[in-house]
C-alpha cells in the first residue's frame, strides 16, 4: 500500500530512539545553562509579523523571503517565529522582567520556521537553543556568553569547532563604513545579484552575507568593518579578545561575519564545523544593544546566541559522539502464564516502576514463547514469567537476558531483589 501522507519537505519526525538521544543532549544543555544562571523562558510559536520586521529587519532574507506569514480572523498579520531572540526580548519587555534585577539571563529551546529551500543542514522547521543576557554592556558579558558556548560544546564532547569572531561596531562607526561599502560595491553593479543591488540601496552590509557565488567573490576584497571601528568599539572588542584569551578560549578573527539579522551591534560570532558541509554554522550570536528599545522597552544593553540543534546532532553523529548511542531502556519484562497471574504481575510491575525502573508486562495475552521473543526485541535486561506454579511455590526464576543466567527470587522479596540486581 502506498502511504497517503508524507511529512512536508523540510520537516522531520523524531522517532523514539532518536528522541531519547535528543533528550539527553537537551538536558545537558539546560544543566550547563543553569550553572551560568540562565533559566528557561517559553514564548509563543507565532508573533505579530511587525515584531520580526522591526527586530530581525525588513530588508533581511529572513523577513523578506523566509517567514511563514498568515492573517488571523481580524486581518492581523502573524508569523511563525523564524528565530528566538525577537520573541524573547518581547517577552522580557512586556512582562517587565527587564525592569527588575539586572543582569537578567534567559534561555530557551524552541522550534523555528523558515521557508528556505531544504538541503543538508537546512530545514523549514528546525530547533534552536538560545541564550539571552540583558543589562550588561561590559565586554565581560560578551566573553561570558562565548565561553559558555565553548564550555557547553566541551561538555557535549563536540570536537574540532572553530570560533570566528568579529565586531560590527555601533551606529557611530557604521556610517563611514557603509559609505565605504557603497563606494566599493558600486563598482561591481553589473556583477552583483539583483537582491544585492537592492541591498546596495537599503542595507549594504547585507551584501557581505549573500550566498551568491559572484557576490561572494566580490565581497572577498570589500572594506572591513574592523578598520572603521570607533575608539569605544575598538576598546570593547580588544577587551572581549583579552577575556577570551585569559579563559583559554581559542578564536579566529573573521572581519566578514555580519550575521543575517539587523539587530546586532559590536561583537558577533559563529561556531563552525567542517563536519557540516556547506551549512557550517552550528551556533551564531552577538550583541544587540538597541533591540529592547526598538521593541518598545527601555534601552538595555543585551546579547545572545542560538545553537542549531539539528546541526549539532549532525556533527555529533559524524563524530560518532558517545551521547548518540541509544540504550534500550526496559529493565525487566514480567510475563504471565494465563489470567490468574496477571494481577500479581501488575502489582510487582507497579512497585518496581515506583522505584524508578522501566518495566514491561504482557498487555495482549501472548504465549510464553511470544512474550520472551518480545522481551528480547525490546532489549529487556531481565525477564521472568509468572504462572500458577510460581504463585504456589512463592518463587520466580529471573533470567539475565544478556548472559542467559538465571537466579531464583522469593515473590515476597521480588521488588527488593530485582531493584538490587539492577543497581549493580
Ligand atoms: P545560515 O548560515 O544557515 O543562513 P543563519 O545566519 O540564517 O544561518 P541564524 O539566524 O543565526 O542562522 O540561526 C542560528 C542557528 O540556527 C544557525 O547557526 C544554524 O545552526 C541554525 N539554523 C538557521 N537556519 C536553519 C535552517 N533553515 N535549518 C536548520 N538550522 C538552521
Ligand atoms: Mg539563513
Amino acid at each position: 500500500m502506498k502511504y497517503k501522507f508524507k511529512a512536508p519537505r523540510g520537516t522531520q519526525d523524531i522517532l523514539p530512539n532518536k528522541s531519547e538521544v535528543l533528550q539527553k543532549i537537551e538536558r545537558k544543555i539546560f544543566e550547563v545553562a543553569k550553572c551560568f544562571g540562565f533559566l528557561e523562558l517559553r514564548v509563543p510559536t507565532f508573533e505579530h509579523t511587525e515584531l520580526f520586521m522591526r527586530s530581525v529587519g525588513d530588508s533581511t532574507d529572513i523577513v523578506q523571503k523566509e517567514m511563514f506569514t498568515f492573517e488571523d480572523r481580524g486581518g492581523r498579520s502573524l508569523s511563525l517565529r523564524p528565530e528566538g531572540t525577537a520573541g524573547a526580548v518581547r517577552a522580557v519587555v512586556e512582562s517587565g522582567l527587564i525592569n527588575e534585577a539586572l543582569p537578567l539571563k534567559v534561555c530557551y529551546l524552541l522550534s523555528c520556521f523558515r521557508n528556505e529551500r531544504p538541503q543538508a543542514g537546512r530545514l523549514k522547521e528546525f530547533h534552536q537553543f538560545g541564550f539571552e543576557l540583558f543589562g550588561a554592556s561590559s565586554p565581560v558579558a560578551d566573553a561570558e556568553i562565548i565561553s559558555l558556548i565553548n564550555h557547553l560544546f566541551e561538555e557535549l564532547g563536540v570536537l574540532n569547532l572553530k570560533l570566528e569572531l568579529n565586531s560590527i561596531g555601533c551606529s557611530n562607526c557604521r556610517g563611514e563604513y557603509i559609505n565605504a561599502l557603497v563606494d566599493y560595491y558600486s563598482k561591481y553593479k553589473n556583477d552583483l545579484c539583483e537582491t544585492c543591488l537592492e541591498r546596495l540601496e537599503k542595507n549594504p552590509m547585507r551584501i557581505i552575507d549573500c550566498k551568491n557565488t559572484n557576490c561572494k567573490e566580490i565581497s572577498k576584497n570589500a572594506p572591513k568593518i574592523l578598520d572603521y571601528l570607533c575608539d569605544e568599539c575598538l576598546d570593547h572588542f580588544e577587551a572581549v579578545k583579552g577575556f577570551l584569551t585569559e579563559q583559554g578560549v581559542k578564536f579566529e578573527i573573521n572581519p566578514y561575519i555580519v550575521r543575517g539579522l539587523d539587530y546586532y551591534t559590536r561583537t558577533v560570532f559563529e561556531f563552525t564545523s567542517t563536519d557540516l558541509g556547506a551549512q557550517s554554522t552550528v551556533c551564531g550570536g552577538g550583541r544587540y544593544d538597541g533591540l529592547t528599545q526598538i521593541i518598545g522597552g527601555k534601552a538595555v544593553p543585551a546579547l545572545g546566541c542560538g545553537i542549531g540543534i539539528e546541526r549539532l546532532v549532525l556533527i555529533m553523529e559524524a563524530q560518532k559522539n558517545s551521547m548518540m548511542n541509544f540504550e534500550k531502556q526496559c529493565d525487566i519484562y514480567i510475563g504471565n502464564i494465563g489470567n490468574s497471574s496477571v494481577g500479581l504481575c501488575n502489582l510487582l510491575a507497579l512497585k518496581l516502576r515506583k522505584a524508578g525502573l522501566c518495566v514491561y508486562t504482557d498487555l495482549i495475552g501472548r504465549s510464553v514463547k511470544a512474550q520472551m521473543k518480545y522481551a528480547d526485541k525490546i532489549g529487556a535486561k531481565y525477564a521472568c514469567i509468572i504462572g500458577d506454579l510460581e504463585i504456589e511455590q512463592g518463587k520466580v526464576l529471573v533470567k539475565n537476558m544478556k548472559d542467559g543466567d538465571n537466579f531464583e527470587v522469593l515473590i515476597e522479596n521480588f521488588v527488593d531483589k530485582v531493584t538490587l540486581q539492577l543497581e549493580v
